[in-house]
C-alpha cells in the first residue's frame, strides 16, 4: 500500500467512502464525478499503477473484478438496458488515478449519449 496513493487510502478503508461491496481483493463504491447515473469504480486492495503494470500472476484479479461487475451491474438493475466497462491506461489513455480501476458505467434512460 502506498500512503500517497488515494485508491490505497480508499480500500483500505482510511477515507469516509462507503463501499457498495468488499471482499479480500477488491472494494467498489461510487464514482464522486459520476459520467452517467450509475459510476461504479472496482479497485483491487493491492497497488497496481494500471493494466501495463499487471504481472501474470495478478490476472485473476482482472478476472474477478469483470465478474463482480457483472453481479454490480445487475444489483444496480442496469444489466438489461445495457452498461460499459473500461479501464484507462495511463494519461493518453484519459487516467488521472494511477491505481488500476475499473469504471462500470450505465443507467442512461434512452441508452447511451
Ligand atoms: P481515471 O480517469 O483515472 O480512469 O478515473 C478516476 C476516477 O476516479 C474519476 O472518474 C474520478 O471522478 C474518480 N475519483 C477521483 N477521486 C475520487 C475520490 O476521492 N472518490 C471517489 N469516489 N472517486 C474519485
Ligand atoms: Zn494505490
Amino acid at each position: 500500500m502506498s500512503t500517497d496513493c488515494l485508491f490505497c487510502q480508499i480500500s483500505q478503508g482510511k477515507m469516509s467512502t462507503q463501499f457498495l461491496y468488499e471482499d479480500d481483493i477488491i472494494v467498489v463504491f461510487k464514482d464522486i464525478n459520476p459520467m452517467a447515473p450509475v459510476h461504479l469504480l472496482l479497485v483491487p486492495k493491492e497497488h497496481i499503477r494500471s493494466i501495463n503494470d499487471l504481472e501474470p500472476d495478478q490476472a485473476s484479479i482482472i478476472s474477478h473484478m469483470f465478474m463482480k461487475a457483472k453481479e454490480m451491474a445487475k444489483e444496480q438493475g442496469i444489466n438489461e438496458s445495457g452498461y460499459r466497462l473500461f479501464f484507462n491506461v495511463e494519461k493518453g489513455g484519459g487516467q488521472e488515478v494511477f491505481h488500476l480501476h475499473l469504471h462500470l458505467i450505465g443507467g442512461w434512460k434512452e441508452g447511451r449519449k
